[in-house]
């Protein structure tokens, strides 16, 4: 048995532990904008802002001002009151530090290496079994294989992200976490990272799934794993996705690519549209990079302008999500009370 103040000690220590670890992560988190990996990297928000001084050339000759200078319209069309003078655009700030800060607990990064090596293995074990790997191609091509690896890898992880994203729209249990990130009435940037802990891990086992696919398909068919192409040192499709007005999917900001260019690649619009509440739009567009898929399943909708757009869950719910607590433990109360009734009728 340990003595009082040996059992202080040690609770102590263990307190001390926790706050350095969370102390170290919060650091990670405030220096988020420059790390490429992350969404508000400021490569991104710089190009995301191009795009938006482009839309708002486009809007001017119908939102300017004559009793206000040019650089006054320009701010509100940036950061317009009816966004900021709402509390849930504070809340996602809030949520996007505390959120980020806890998310060290949840083990992702190992969760996603160890689901795709298993895969990996299983899989390349399977597809040797069907026949011979082939072998390794002649440099010449190296370049070619590499790109035709990366489009090949991040077509087939858009696609099981876009089955993943249906599956919580449709299954009620999944749907209360996912819920949350529904759940805003008004968007920005940080919008993106309302999400629930039980979100990421689904998200965590799906993703490392599909890397550890592609990598066995690509190792069989190619006799190896070829590098990913980058720009400046960022992979190819993660830059062209960035970089491509990223930060404007959450947010008031509508831009949608000229023509067929929507179907090809997400547009801010296309992702504005799945968080509308609207008759009209709702289960639509689950695609992230590629809306390819939602063309393909007939989940597509991109209307020319935005008219229509009410964005939030439109029950009144939104109001329920006041703290960050809420947003943690109200998906666990209402998930858990659906499997009891499931249970237990
Ligand atoms: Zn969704």
């Amino acid at each position: 048995m340990f003595g009082v103040n040996e059992t202080l000690s040690r609770v102590f220590n263990v307190i001390a532990a926790l706050g350095e670890i969370f102390l170290e992560r919060f650091v990670i988190v405030l220096l988020y904008p420059f790390n490429p990996e992350q969404r508000v990297f400021v490569l991104w928000l710089f190009t995301s802002l191009l795009f938006a001084l482009f839309v708002f050339s486009r809007s001017l000759p119908r939102i300017r001002n004559k009793n206000t200078s040019v650089l006054s319209d320009l701010w509100r069309f940036l950061f317009p009151k009816e966004v900021w003078s709402h509390a849930s655009a504070w809340l996602d700030i809030r949520y996007f530090f505390f959120h980020q800060t806890f998310r060290v607990l949840l083990y992702e990064g190992p969760i996603l290496a160890a689901v795709s090596t298993l895969v990996f293995q299983k899989s390349s074990a399977l597809l040797m079994s069907a026949g011979s790997q082939n072998p390794p191609a002649a440099s010449e091509f190296l370049w070619a294989l590499e790109f035709i690896y990366a489009l090949f890898a991040v077509l087939l992880i858009d696609f099981v992200a876009y089955a993943i994203h249906a599956y919580q729209h449709k299954n009620p249990f999944l749907w209360e976490f996912h819920k949350i990130h529904h759940s805003p009435p008004v968007m920005h940037p940080l919008t993106n990272y309302r999400e629930h802990p039980v979100d990421n891990i689904f998200y965590a086992l799906g993703h490392g799934a599909a890397v550890g696919l592609s990598g066995a398909c690509i190792s069989w068919w190619f006799g190896y794993v070829p590098e990913t192409p980058t720009i400046c040192g960022i992979a190819l499709f993660s830059f062209l996705f960035n970089s491509l007005g990223y930060n404007l999917r959450h947010s008031h900001i509508w831009l949608r690519w000229p023509g067929k260019w929507s179907w090809v690649f997400g547009c801010p619009a296309h992702h504005q549209i799945h968080h509308s509440f609207h008759p009209d739009h709702i289960d639509k567009n689950f695609a992230f990079i590629f809306p390819v898929w939602d063309v393909v399943f007939g989940t597509f909708c991109l209307p020319h302008d935005n008219s229509k757009l009410q964005i939030g869950l439109g029950d009144g719910q939104e109001t329920v999500y006041r703290s960050c607590f809420d947003l943690y433990f109200l998906p666990l109360k209402n998930s858990l009370s659906q499997l009891k009734n499931v249970f237990l009728p």
